[in-house]
């Protein structure tokens, strides 16, 4: 029989200590290509350190993480990471740079130059008119920043899309619209996206899983309809409980309103 096909992306017991503090335990688990994942769990809890193992801006200090079968340690950084798109925590952006700057920055370190056309169409991509290029990123909105950072995580041709808290710092609104162009991404380009976020909610609403993590270590890999329905363990439920109780009060509220 042929083996089966190794993961799109494998955790192999990966840990990372910082001197006394296990920021991540023993993490094995396989992601497939096309799935959505989101992390989530408490400040602390170790989502930033393990999405970082995979673009080897943290180094694991046990265990090891294989993209399409092959250790992200075993080449150079520079064209592992033109191959993973990552949304940073809060904005990111260069603020000196102008908007097709920081685009096309990732490229540029590798000597590539990114035609304007790909920068317009990247901009089409995230529904920002392409018009916007020349700006600085302080002329722009928090969504239009944060928009920015999706389009330069997808220059590089990457099918692997990490994020890491990307939309927290915006409102709800716009929090909630990007989310669903970034799904939309997600399915229309066929990305694997991993998506760190406190919010439970968010992370119902756009994954087709959701891991929770608890000092270091996953303590639930569920559904978002099987997390609903109750599975995944007490930590899991726990964060379930905040959104799932704000839609009953909103639901007794809208109810008080229509008497
Ligand atoms: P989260 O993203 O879930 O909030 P982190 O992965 O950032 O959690 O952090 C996990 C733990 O590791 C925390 O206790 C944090 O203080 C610690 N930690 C993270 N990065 C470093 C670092 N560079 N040096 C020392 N400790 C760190
Ligand atoms: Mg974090």
């Amino acid at each position: 029989m042929d083996p089966s096909p190794p993961a799109f992306l494998r955790f192999e017991a990966v840990g990372k200590r910082y001197d006394d503090v296990h920021a991540v335990r023993d993490v094995s688990l396989d992601i497939c290509s096309g799935e959505f994942v989101a992390l989530v769990g408490a400040s602390g809890s170790g989502k930033s350190t393990l999405l970082k193992c995979i673009n080897r801006l943290v180094e694991p200090t046990s265990g090891r993480v294989l993209l399409d079968g092959e250790d992200v340690l075993a080449g150079p950084p520079a064209p592992l990471r033109r191959r993973i798109g990552y949304v940073f925590q809060g904005i990111g952006l260069f603020p000196h740079m102008s908007v097709a700057e920081n685009i096309a920055l990732t490229p540029r370190l590798e000597g590539e130059r990114l035609p304007e056309a790909r920068i317009a169409e990247l901009l089409e991509l995230v529904e920002l008119d392409p018009a916007m290029a020349t700006r600085l990123p302080a002329e722009l909105s928090g969504g239009q920043r944060q928009r920015v950072g999706v389009a330069r995580a997808l220059a590089g041709d990457s099918h692997l899309l990490l994020m890491d808290e990307p939309f927290g710092a915006l409102d709800p609104i716009t929090r909630g619209q990007l989310g669903e162009r970034v799904r939309r991404l997600h399915d229309d380009l066929g990305l694997t996206t991993v998506m760190v976020t406190h919010d439970m909610a968010e992370a119902l609403l756009l994954a087709t899983r959701v891991l929770v993590m608890d000092a270091g270590q996953i303590v639930a890999d569920e559904t978002p309809a099987a997390l609903l329905a109750g599975a995944g363990g007490d930590i899991a439920q726990a964060l379930v409980d905040v959104p799932r109780a704000q839609a009953r009060q909103l639901a007794r509220t809208s109810e008080g309103i229509g008497e």
